[in-house]
């Protein structure tokens, strides 16, 4: 292709909400063989949503949603702002407030005080998140996150968990004490096009992975619905890049499309890398494109827009 080409069509792509940081990054996008989804705020829309709130202690339902809340309240995951929405709908309803108020209550009087008071909040990557209320450790996340603090999980606790999971929700174990008080189940639905574009991209010969923190039944669940086959799961934010450097091994070029701060790492490592517009700002500085639109279908308009410039007009 000669400059003119290129010039022309990452205009083409500009014109079309696709952003393309260069003429290499046009180039390579024709030869992708694998492309790597994030599940969160990727293949899903990242509008978590709470759908289940199911407490096994015997604590009242409304101080367990604002235990949660709590210690939610510091971290930045859509889990938690999902959470936080719950609980204040359940103290709230009939406020019209954003959720802000709920998270910046200092600030608005008439939230003040339904959260408690939390200390030694931190964000366990992977995982969750741990603090102190009432001078008793909480824990909000993960399995993981409960068994490697030595909370027992019961049958009849995993058995619910289990079957939010097969539902392609991602469910959020709370302890209290170091005693398991309760269970959320999130959904997060599919972009509409989700699974289009994937019949479309395996018509055009791209194989296609989808690659997430959550769990595996989770996961599976998803990629079973958008109709991806090979799935990587609970991969931790450092472990993206690695499998974008596992199926770049025998030479096959490799795209990963992502969101998330956990994304960037894989995205630079990737031989293209597409951040969705709506996406975090270090995930959009890491990529060589930028789907402004975020609709999964410019990754079908980016690859063609390559293939177009490099493979037909030689
Ligand atoms: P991803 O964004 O790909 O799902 P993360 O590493 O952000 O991956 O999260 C992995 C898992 O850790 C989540 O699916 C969830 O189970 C748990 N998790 C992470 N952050 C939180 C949080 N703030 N509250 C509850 N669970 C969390
Ligand atoms: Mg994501």
């Amino acid at each position: 292709a000669t400059p003119t080409a290129v010039m022309v069509s990452t205009g083409v792509g500009a014109n079309n909400g696709v952003l393309i940081k260069g003429g290499d990054a046009l180039e390579r996008a024709q030869m992708v063989k694998y492309i790597v989804f994030d599940k969160t705020g990727t293949l899903t829309q990242g509008k978590a949503t709470v759908t289940t709130a199911k407490v096994f202690s015997g604590m009242d339902r409304g101080e367990f949603l604002t235990l949660v809340a709590s210690a939610e309240a510091s971290s930045e995951h859509p889990l938690a702002k999902a959470i936080l929405e719950y609980a204040r709908h359940f103290h709230f309803f009939d406020e019209p407030s954003a959720i802000e108020d709920a998270q910046n209550h200092e600030k608005n009087p008439k939230f003040s005080g339904w959260l408690l008071d939390v200390s030694e909040f931190s964000a366990v990557p992977g995982r969750g998140v741990q603090c102190f209320i009432n001078g008793k450790r909480v824990l909000v996340g993960n399995r993981r996150l409960l068994t490697e603090n030595g909370v027992a999980i019961s049958t009849n606790v995993e058995s619910f968990v289990v079957e939010l999971e097969e539902s392609a929700k991602t469910g959020i174990l709370v302890a209290y004490d170091i005693a398991l008080i309760g269970v959320l189940g999130v959904a997060d639905p599919l972009k509409r096009e989700a699974a289009v574009v994937v019949e479309g991209l395996r018509k055009m010969g791209v194989r296609t992975v989808m690659v997430t923190g959550d769990n595996w039944r989770t996961a599976q669940a998803v990629a079973k619905e958008v109709g991806i086959q090979d799935v990587r799961a609970e991969v931790m934010p450092a472990g993206k890049a690695e499998v974008i450097h596992s199926f770049q091994k025998d030479g096959s070029v490799v795209a990963m499309v992502g969101d998330g701060i956990n994304d960037s790492p894989a995205l630079a490592a990737a031989d293209v890398g597409m951040a969705i517009g709506a996406g975090t700002d270090i995930a959009i500085e890491a990529a060589d494109y930028v789907l402004m639109r975020s609709n999964l279908e410019d990754v079908i308009t980016a690859i063609d827009l390559s293939r177009k410039t490099f493979s037909r007009i030689r």
